[in-house]
């Protein structure tokens, strides 16, 4: 089959209390898990069939799109986390981040506010423009910078299904939470 649920590199309830086991149950097992076999299902007898993500991305409209960005958006936000990782940016990760937004915490304030003030569901995005230099921006629903030609860095999903088993209504205590279990092992990598 030509997408698939990949396998998580921590448990469960690796990310808890931050995010709850119950939490990673329904939003990786239930709703990444449905785009997946919801993709799988669309895609069948179209161009797009034996396509990557990325391309789909780029190029689908409608069903084939939202479900396409949808698997590419959860992969590459659940695979930022780590139980153990490091909580703060490295080397030219961390030159970029400073010289775009002052400091780390100015960077960690503004990406926090667009997550805060996104309306409905959607997710806010680091990204890195050709200029190497980086940006914060807001995309709703499915939205991802890939098609506007921009590199992802970092992601927070916004939809309510990230959070209301841990955090109900209040959306800006998920987002403290989120900065606890990044690893910027990884988000560095990508940059
Ligand atoms: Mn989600």
């Amino acid at each position: 089959m030509n997408f698939e649920l990949p396998k998580l590199p921590y448990a469960l309830d690796a990310l808890s209390p931050y995010l709850g086991e119950k939490t990673l149950e329904f939003h990786y097992g239930k709703h990444h898990n449905a785009y997946v076999n919801n993709l799988t299902g669309l895609v069948r007898g179209t161009k797009f069939e034996n396509a990557k993500l990325e391309q789909i991305i780029k190029e689908a409209e409608g069903g084939i799109y939202n479900n396409g960005a949808q698997v590419w958006n959860h992969t590459f936000y659940f695979f930022g986390f780590s139980p153990d990782g490091k909580r703060e940016p490295l080397g030219e990760m961390a030159d970029a981040i400073n010289k775009s937004f002052g400091s780390f915490d100015q960077f960690k304030e503004k990406f926090s506010k667009a997550a805060a003030t996104l309306f409905g569901s959607g997710w806010v995005w680091l990204v890195k423009k050709d200029n190497s230099s980086l940006e914060i921006i807001q995309e709703s629903n499915a939205g991802n910078p890939l098609r506007s030609g921009l590199k992802p860095i970092l992601t927070c999903d916004v939809w309510e299904h990230a959070y209301y088993l841990d955090y109900q209504n209040r959306r800006p205590d998920y987002i403290n939470a989120f900065w606890n279990i990044l690893d910027w092992d990884v988000i560095s990598s990508r940059f």
